[in-house]
């Protein structure tokens, strides 16, 4: 028995990389999980391992660049497990173009799929709190990139900027209901997000104090945290899992 038992909290990106290491770690605390994702088969699989450690998940197809479908997701999740405590706002995609080719629709994707998505989970989430009378947390996926510019990320850049002060928006208005908003922001993740090229994955772990990529686990872990008690006063602000990355410049 830990403090999240009973607790039911959905993980958007949750077939993959960070998103996936969270739904490991929630679930072996006692939380019942939703795994929302593009990814059907990919969650599936989340899903079996979890219930493989005797943990409770369940998987949901989600596109949460739209917002009927996250208040779907968000519906469904009451239905099937009969209350609904948080939620974790971490899909996301990357889309690296130089800014003169950033054309529309490459803009436009990042802030739907990056943005947009943060805004429907904590709107139709806060929204459903409320209506159960849920005192949750939403714990918002930023990112480095949402303090410092990099090239060739524009949209990404201007996406999880507006995470980060989406978190602490949120958090103003909604703790007079006793919801929480947080958010991290992590540094450079051993995902496959970043892709398969090693030359370039090694100029990238050069940027952290300890010169390696951080794993996935190690941003799972703060997020887990967050939805905990012990976090009950940390509210609006977004924690850097970037081993240093934002306190230091490379040579
Ligand atoms: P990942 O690619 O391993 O996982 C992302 C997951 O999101 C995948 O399972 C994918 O299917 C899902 N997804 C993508 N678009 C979706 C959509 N429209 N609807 C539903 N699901 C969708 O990547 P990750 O590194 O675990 O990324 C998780 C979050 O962390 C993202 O928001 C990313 O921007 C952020 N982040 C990652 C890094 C990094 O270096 N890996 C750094 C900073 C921030």
């Amino acid at each position: 028995m830990t403090e999240l038992n009973g607790k039911v909290i959905i993980v958007t990106g949750g077939a993959s990389g960070i998103g996936k290491e969270t739904v490991k770690q929630l679930t072996a605390k006692g939380a019942s999980v939703v795994v929302a994702d593009f990814n059907e088969d990919g969650a599936k699989e989340v899903v079996a391992e979890v219930e493989a450690n005797s943990g409770i998940a369940a998987s949901y197809k989600i596109d949460v660049s739209k917002g009927e479908e996250v208040k779907a997701l968000i519906d469904w999740t009451v239905e099937k497990y009969g209350t609904f405590n948080g939620i974790f706002n971490n899909a996301g995609i990357g889309l690296v173009k130089p800014f003169l080719e950033m054309d529309p629709e490459s803009y436009h994707r990042v802030i739907d799929v990056d943005q947009h998505s943060v805004y429907y989970g904590m709107y139709y989430g806060a929204k459903k709190m409320v209506e159960l009378d849920v005192k949750g947390t939403i714990v918002n996926t930023a990112s480095i990139y949402g303090t410092a510019a990099a090239i060739g990320s524009f949209n990404y850049n201007a996406a999880k900027a507006a995470v980060v002060m989406m978190s602490k928006s949120g958090a103003l208005e909604l703790a007079h209901y006793g919801i929480r908003v947080v958010g991290v922001a992590p540094g450079f993740i051993d995902t496959p997000i970043l892709g398969n090229n090693e030359e370039m994955k090694n100029m990238l772990a050069a940027q952290h104090m300890r010169g390696k990529l951080i794993k996935p686990e190690k941003v799972a872990s703060v997020v887990v945290f967050l939805f905990s008690e012990g976090a009950s006063a940390i509210n609006g602000q977004t924690i850097p899992v970037d081993d240093g990355f934002l306190s230091f410049k490379v040579k």
